[in-house]
């Protein structure tokens, strides 16, 4: 049986080898439970040696196999590139910079044998991250909770192995705006958590800024909810009912004329101006959104593969 290892990597040249060597370690495993494992390396456009790294693996290696994007295209079209090529019965999605120890695929591997379709994982802590950082993540997963139908697992990473099955029904989400964590809710399927402590990783450093993942969060809020959609609804409604309420008091009072000042006037109007403008930029996220499925250009560029 086949196990497709994807492996996404960034500017990962002084984790490729490191990971490779790791994961070797379980070819006791591979072998007494008959496994062969395919390593497909997928290059998001890295700028440093990664390629080469993977060239030198390959080298001593035909089991290794690389797709280098022409350029950077994101963790989440290298994650489809590397399923779309993937062989094997089962697959699995790992980060090169091993915080997600290969230790754990035989316990991932005994799950999937007693019929689970999803052996996934999830850190219980998030140590050593910036706490505003924990604290913004810790909102938007409660936030999901909130306007999604579709369970999204705070603290969920993307390393987990699943059966065929599993990978083509995520491969056959075709959209452009990816958020895997959400697609793998979405699909469903027999899940077994596996937790674990968070582990730093082992060379090189993170290359998602906090800007980068405030604007992935957005992402996923836009992918799979449409909650913020109903907010020009609501606030629109609530628009009218003081102004019926604003009008009966001035009638009744009879307020009128040059008695209400003007400076309140103009402050309510730039208000109402403001909510109308943020309505209209709620509805434009979703409308960009749109406009970049409807162009469907491809997810990714290949440069090179093997
Ligand atoms: N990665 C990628 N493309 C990107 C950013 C990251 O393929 O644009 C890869 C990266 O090489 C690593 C994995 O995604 O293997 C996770 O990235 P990182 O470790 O930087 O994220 P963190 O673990 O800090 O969330
Ligand atoms: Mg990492």
């Amino acid at each position: 049986m086949i196990l497709s290892i994807i492996v996404p990597c960034y500017n990962e040249e002084e984790t490729v080898s490191l990971f490779y060597n790791e994961v070797e370690k379980q070819e006791e495993f591979f072998q007494k439970n008959s496994i062969e494992p395919e390593f497909i390396f997928v290059d998001d456009g890295s700028r440093d040696k990664t390629v080469e790294k993977v060239k030198a693996l390959r080298e001593k290696d035909k089991r290794v196999h690389l797709i280098s994007f022409s350029r950077n295209f994101g963790k989440e079209a290298a994650i489809f590139a590397g399923l779309e090529r993937a062989s094997g019965e089962l697959v699995t999605l790992m980060d090169a910079d091993l915080q997600d120890p290969p230790a754990l695929l035989p316990e991932m591997y005994s799950y999937i044998q007693n019929g689970y379709d999803v052996a996934a994982t999830r850190r219980v802590d998030r140590k050593g991250e910036p706490p505003v950082r924990s604290w913004f993540a810790r909102r938007f997963y409660a936030l999901m909770r909130k306007i999604s139908t579709t369970d999204i697992v705070d603290g969920a990473r993307d390393f987990r192995m699943m059966t065929r099955k599993v990978v083509d029904a995520v491969l056959a989400i075709k959209e452009y705006n990816r958020f895997s964590k959400g697609i793998f809710g979405w699909v469903g399927f027999k899940t077994r958590w596996l937790e674990y402590e968070n582990i730093e990783r082992a060379a090189g450093e993170t290359k998602w800024s906090f800007w980068k993942l405030f604007l992935y969060s957005l992402e996923g809020i836009m992918a799979f909810s449409t909650a913020p959609l109903l907010i020009p609804l609501f606030l629109g409604i609530m628009f009218l009912i003081a102004a019926v309420v604003l009008l009966v008091i001035s009638i009744v009072l009879g307020i009128g004329g040059n008695e209400v000042a003007v400076q309140v006037i103009c402050c309510v109007v730039a208000f109402a101006a403001g909510v109308q403008m943020c309505c209209l930029g709620i509805v434009g996220m979703y409308f960009s959104k749109i406009y970049l499925e409807v162009k469907n250009r491809p997810k990714y560029l290949v440069r090179e593969e093997f």
